[in-house]
């Protein structure tokens, strides 16, 4: 295998890991490189779920402060980016722990005692989704009466369908406490969901009045996910987080829900960095392999590794792009959100919900690729892809499922996008500036097509008039991520030293092309793309490859991810 040019290795190590955010990279890729990470073979399904809580410990006690960490998305991030490629149940009881149970106490009861959080003596989980409520968990059932005798309230599960779904609520990790959403009922009357935190087990057991059934075994990464009801608990006035409604609450309804699960928003770039955590090790993997491994050669009795092999290559390399395409728009959703100003808080929670489902979903991509360009030797759980290909699908549903969330957002930006100022660029396709402009095209394209359905009248009700415009508007989100995603490849570009400016310029090239030829019709029609300039596409990502194909382990190193390598 040759061996990549340090300094072009280096100097894309340096704009993937920027110097105010190394340290967290270097303190995560420090921690999952030690032994008590290394791939555990044998393992049932419960012993993994008893090291993934035993982990959380290691984790903790790498924290300095880990009231800091909860409270910092992009240090949360980082730990999801970096974890969850090694141990995914880790990574979710982690997430559960520090961002949606901590930093949700911290966020709406910031002067709560954590001191057994924090020291772990007890396991924050988060209980929101119920059997009967997924994607519409605004309108749950849980009931929290208020007890004017006390000051407390009562805790209740109504029906089977209002149980709690899929929180790590067992018993693995000893005494737990969750948040648990209820609607709070006050002499009768609907406040909306709250949160309340509740003990639900200590390390004897269970609390009264509480009940929890384990599900069964997932193809995700192990935790004990259970099934959680209440009846009649009687909690303290010091559960409810907040305040307590004073007269008719301030924003019952969608956005009282929304305020007590604030931390999802967090949880989504969590989500996100899983998915470029993985795609990272997948490309990593395949890449190595790719120039290690050798296979027959055209000419009789030789052979070539796997990479000089074009078709392997170009897949290869496609993935090597995504993977730097979603890291950075990770970073860049990242950076818009912990900057966000109030004002532009909702765009920049828009910005993130359409990053996690493009990273999630892409990092998945990437990982099928790269397992399949792997062969037999891809589906082995040590040093291969069954743990980080597992450990993508929770991220795809959980913290608010892709397709629900980008449905979402499609109807915002029908609607509501504006695209960009157009730059001078010549009508180059070596221009970056014209692949913007090309890209920029295609999300006009598919606004247009979807406004126009969206403002159609005839449409006997609004659920028909919004099913004749989703596709179109889901086909926006699709393309402004990927122009977003390109905007952040090329900025990463920019920033970058010489030795990898012109390096990461190709990557862009090949990523925004790939896009372009993908719509080369909507473009054609659209007259921004002439029928020449439309046939030398296939020509031009072709070129783009060979001109990558020598820095493809440069690029791929770069990313730092200690691998094991297949086995043997
Ligand atoms: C690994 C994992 C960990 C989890 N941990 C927790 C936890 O700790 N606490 C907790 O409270 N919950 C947790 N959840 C639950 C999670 O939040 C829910 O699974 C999620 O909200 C989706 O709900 P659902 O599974 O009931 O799916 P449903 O809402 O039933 O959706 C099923 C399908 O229908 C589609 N769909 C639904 N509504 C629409 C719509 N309006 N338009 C178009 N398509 C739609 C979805 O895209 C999906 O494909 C976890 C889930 C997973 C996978």
């Amino acid at each position: 295998m040759s061996t990549p040019d340090p300094l072009v290795v280096g100097a894309l190590s340096d704009v993937l890991y920027p110097p105010a955010s190394r340290h967290l990279h270097v303190h995560w890729r420090k921690l999952v490189g030690t032994a008590a990470f290394a791939h555990p073979e044998g393992l049932s399904h419960q012993e993994r779920v008893h090291r993934s809580y035993r982990l959380l410990h290691e984790v903790n006690e790498s924290l300095a402060d880990v009231e800091g960490f909860a409270a910092d998305a992009e240090q949360l991030a980082a730990m999801h980016e970096w974890t969850a490629p090694v141990d995914g149940g880790l990574t979710t009881v982690a997430g559960i722990h520090y961002n949606l149970f901590l930093g949700s106490v911290l966020d709406l009861a910031p002067d709560r005692d954590l001191t057994e959080f924090i020291d772990l003596r007890r396991t924050g989980t988060f209980l929101c989704t119920e059997l009967a409520h997924g994607n519409n968990a605004a309108r749950l059932e849980t009931t929290a009466t208020h007890d004017p005798a006390t000051g407390g309230f009562v805790l209740h599960t109504p029906h089977r369908g209002a149980a709690k779904f899929m929180p790590n609520t067992g018993p693995e990790g000893g005494a737990k406490s969750g948040l648990v959403a209820a609607r709070l009922l006050v002499d009768g009357e609907d406040h909306g969901v709250h949160l309340f935190l509740v003990p639900l087990r200590d390390d004897q057991g269970l609390r009264p009045g509480v009940s929890v059934e384990a599900l069964p075994e997932t193809l995700t990464s192990p935790v004990d996910h259970c099934v959680t009801g209440f009846d009649q608990v009687r909690l303290p006035a010091s559960a409810l987080l907040g305040a307590f409604p004073s007269g008719r609450s301030a924003g019952t309804g969608r956005q009282r829900f929304l305020r007590a699960i604030g931390r999802v928003t967090p949880g989504k770039l969590c989500m996100s960095a899983c998915g470029v955590g993985v795609a990272k090790t997948a490309v990593t993997i395949a890449m190595r392999h790719a120039h290690s491994r050798h296979t027959a050669d055209l000419t009789p009795g030789s052979t070539v590794t796997l990479f000089e092999h074009r078709a392997h290559q170009t897949r290869l390399i496609d993935a090597v792009a995504t993977t730097y395409a979603a890291t950075a728009l990770h970073r860049y959703a990242v950076r818009r959100w912990v900057e966000a100003t109030p004002e532009d808080r909702p765009e920049a929670e828009r910005l993130v919900a359409i990053t996690k489902g493009w990273t999630t979903w892409r990092g998945r991509a990437v990982a099928i690729e790269c397992r399949e360009r792997c062969g037999a030797r891809g589906v082995f759980r040590a040093g291969g892809f069954g743990d980080p290909m597992a450990n993508l699908e929770g991220t795809i549903t959980a913290e608010g499922d892709n397709l629900v969330i980008w449905a979402k957002a499609a109807g915002e930006l029908a609607l509501g996008w504006r695209p960009p100022a157009d730059s001078p660029a010549p009508q180059d396709m070596a221009d970056p500036g014209h692949l913007r402009r090309l890209l920029v095209g295609i999300e006009r394209s598919w606004q247009r097509r979807a406004a126009r359905r969206l403002r159609d009248r005839a449409a006997p009700s609004p659920l028909s008039r919004w099913n004749n415009a989703v596709n179109p508007a889901l086909e926006l989100v699709d393309a402004h991520a990927h122009r977003l995603a390109a905007d952040a490849l090329l900025a990463m570009a920019d920033e970058a030293s010489r030795p990898a400016r012109a390096l990461l310029r190709d990557v862009h090239r090949l990523f925004a092309l790939r896009r372009i030829a993908a719509h080369d019709g909507l473009l054609l029609t659209a007259g921004l793309l002439t029928a020449e300039q439309a046939d030398t596409l296939p020509d031009l990502i072709d070129d783009t490859i060979a001109d990558l194909a020598p820095h493809a382990l440069a690029l791929v190193e770069a990313f730092g991810v200690p691998v094991a390598g297949l086995p043997h």
